[in-house]
């Protein structure tokens, strides 16, 4: 809303000086001068104004396209040329004619159009240094433009004043010392615009209004001061100090009353901004309880979830043992005809299967509520990783898949429980083969360095879709699925996760998720400092462990 102020203003700044510069190219007395004699505006005042104006019309917002600023200030920098270069000339005594650098000729019946006053050429250049800088980057955009347009504003307001006390030249001369009444109102144009462009892009919508009321009402002050004492002085039998003591007395009652409504103004407008401040640390307050009730709730939830899910993998499991046992014993009695046998692998693969299912879902729930126990020993990595590539080996052999084993010469020791390492190597295998293809390749690999070693399970296959590898690791965490008939529930890699965090390691993956390239899965494992005599996981035989170095 304010930017339109700005832009509109700028615009209007562009039309005004395009008016006064027609007036003077075909010699049309109204717009060149008002009245008896009185100038609107030189042409190389006219010209900056026409510059600044475009330039704050096209730089109206700080939102606004870059090509648009970039445009903007390049018109600041030609308004800033004229006014510059006529203050040399009155600095260095010198003239040069710049009021006619403009390419036109502007002499009128004197000979010259007239260069612009030292006080207008001042007022020009801040404001367009301002307007150039408010396009330019956040520390100069802070600052720049808000002296520019202040000290344009002075400037102007004070050349008004010195007119509303100097009567005669107010009405006869040709043009007012400094200024010409119209090109002050449109210096001030221009500085509220880029006052009101500041205040807003420093967020103060509200403050901008209020700075817009109070300098229109600086300006019209000296103003009506002016008119009422040319008025009472033109009365027959005034006293000639009595305009005088009327335009001062309506310039400060003006001004006292101006500076308390501004006051009282911005005094509503900061126990507004305190009350609204207020409104919004209960609503903050209020969000923040709400959010930690449902938090609370939440993990409620989650804990009453977890518990079922136990209970649910223990009544499940259950069964099973009965079940497992009347297979084998239905094994063991061979029934006589095929058609009774054959069933029987059947039964017995889909019952290990479910034992699987419930064991993990047990595994993971045991971990999620810390009553997870590791049957800590001495275990050598070569050990339980042989142990998971034997479980593991079926699949590999039948999907014509080749195994890759890098696991360097020197036995890594490892404190750890056998078993569930095992079962973290043997899941990342699992995994491997199931999503590397076939024929495919999948490599492990182990690195040791000081402290600790890390085994990377790598694959070529699908690869997983860089969005879901954060979560990947969490328990019922599924990537995209593939529509095999043996996608899991999503439980292999948390328990990978979860047994890895048990044993003071880690587990993570890296893939790009393109189909060929595959992922990699890494465990770390921490290397105990030193080690005793072990008994080695594979073989349960004791050895003689070697002492890492510490
Ligand atoms: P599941 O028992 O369902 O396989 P996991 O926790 O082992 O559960 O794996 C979770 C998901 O991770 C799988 O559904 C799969 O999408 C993805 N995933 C695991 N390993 C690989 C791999 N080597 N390549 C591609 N995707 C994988």
């Amino acid at each position: 809303m304010a930017d339109r102020f700005t832009s509109r203003s700028g615009a209007l700044l562009a039309v005004a000086a395009l008016v006064v510069l027609i007036g003077w190219m075909f010699d049309i007395g109204p717009l060149k001068s008002v009245g008896v004699g009185w100038r609107v505006s030189v042409p190389g005042a006219a010209f900056s104004l026409g510059c600044i104006g475009l330039a704050l019309w096209r730089q109206r917002s700080p939102a606004t396209a870059r090509r648009s600023h970039f445009l903007g200030f390049q018109f600041a920098v030609i308004a800033a040329i004229l006014p510059a270069a006529t203050l040399l000339e009155y600095l260095l005594g010198e003239r040069w004619g710049v009021e006619n650098w403009i390419g036109f000729d502007f002499r009128d019946q004197a000979g010259l159009a007239g260069r612009m006053s030292p006080l207008t050429a001042g007022s020009l250049l801040t404001l367009a240094t301002g307007t150039a800088a408010s396009a330019m980057p956040a520390h100069l955009r802070s600052s720049v433009p808000a002296v520019g347009a202040i000290t344009a504003l002075a400037t102007s307001w004070f050349a008004m004043v010195f007119v509303t006390f100097d009567p005669s030249r107010l009405a006869d001369e040709p043009r007012f010392p400094g200024m010409a009444a119209p090109t002050i109102l449109l210096v001030a144009l221009g500085s509220y615009a880029l006052l009101d462009r500041q205040v807003v892009a420093g967020g103060g919508v509200r403050r901008a209004a209020a700075w817009r009321r109070a300098t229109l009402a600086a300006f019209a002050l000296p103003i009506a001061a002016g008119w009422a004492r040319t008025a009472i002085e033109s009365s027959p039998g005034v006293d000639a100090s009595v305009p005088t003591s009327v335009a001062a007395l309506l310039l400060c009652g003006g001004a006292a009353v101006l500076a308390w409504r501004t006051a009282v103004r911005m005094w509503m407008l900061e126990s507004e901004r305190e009350r609204a401040i207020d409104v919004l640390e209960r609503r903050v307050l209020e969000r923040t309880e709400a959010l930690a009730a449902a938090n609370r709730e939440l993990a409620d939830a989650n804990r009453r979830k977890d518990e079922f899910l136990a209970t649910v993998a223990h009544e499940l499991r259950n069964p099973l043992a009965p079940i497992r046992n009347a297979v084998h014993l239905l094994e063991l009695a061979n029934p006589a005809s095929a058609d009774r046998r054959a069933p029987l692998p059947i039964i017995r693969r889909q019952v290990e299967h479910m034992v699987r299912l419930i064991d993990d879902l047990l595994d993971v729930s045991r971990i999620t509520t810390g009553r997870f126990r590791l049957q800590l020993e001495r275990v050598r990595l070569d050990g339980v990783i042989g142990r998971a590539i034997e479980m593991t080996q079926p699949h590999f052999t039948q999907s014509r898949q080749r195994l890759d084993v890098v696991l360097g010469d020197a036995p890594i020791w490892l404190s750890g429980d056998p078993a569930r390492l095992t079962q973290v190597f043997a899941n990342l295998l699992h995994n491997a083969s199931k999503y590397a293809g076939a024929p495919g390749l999948v490599e492990i690999r182990a690195t040791t360095s000081l402290d600790h070693v890390d085994v990377a399970v790598r694959d070529y296959g699908v690869g997983i879709d860089p969005a879901v590898l954060p979560r990947i690791f969490d328990a019922f965490a599924q990537g995209t699925q593939h529509g095999r008939a043996d996608d899991g529930l999503g439980l292999g890699l948390s328990l990978v996760r979860g047994i890895a965090n048990l044993h003071g390691g880690a587990a993570w993956a890296s893939s790009d998720g393109v189909p060929g390239q595959g992922s990699t899965f890494y465990v770390r494992l921490p290397l105990p400092a030193a080690l005793e005599p072990v008994v080695d996981a594979t073989d349960g035989e004791s050895r003689e462990a070697p002492r890492a170095a510490s």
